[in-house]
């Protein structure tokens, strides 16, 4: 993400958080520009709040909502990603269009999604729903 942080010029007077209005999970603020990505019609959407959020949380129907309380349901995305859908289908890795069952089948995929992000070859702020990198929606290793 391009936030700065720390330099005195950043603008940090809003909330890079916010709590999703249907289900009360903290979300983090997410571009418009990426959510016109992600949803189907978005030539009919027009945005009506300034700042937009992603809520991550997989039993929540709501993928975006604004400061207005305007609301995106999750149905309105163009690709089932895992991080708001079970099942096989779901993507893991929109980058390099990693399916949850490719990466159960093939666990190894993850080290190729891990030098490929090191290498900057990954573009998840776009291509991934949620605006963040893809690889945190990876089941956790066990053991
Ligand atoms: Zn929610």
């Amino acid at each position: 993400m391009s936030h700065c942080c720390s330099s005195s010029g950043c603008d940090t007077s809003y909330p890079r958080k916010r709590i999703c209005p249907a289900c009360g999970n903290e979300c983090l603020e997410i571009s418009s520009r990426t959510i016109a990505h992600h949803i189907r019609f978005s030539w009919r959407w027009t945005p009506s709040s300034r700042y937009h959020y992603f809520c991550d949380n997989p039993d929540c129907d709501t993928a975006y909502f604004g400061d207005d309380g305007s609301l995106v349901a999750k149905t309105v995305l163009r690709v089932r990603s895992a991080v708001k859908e079970n099942g096989g289908d779901a993507v893991l890795c929109h980058c390099f269009g990693v399916s949850r069952a490719d990466f159960e089948r093939e666990p190894s995929i993850r080290e190729f999604v891990v030098e490929q992000t090191k290498a900057g070859n990954c573009s998840c702020e776009t291509r991934n729903p949620s605006g963040r990198c893809c690889l945190k929606d990876f089941p956790k290793q066990k053991g």
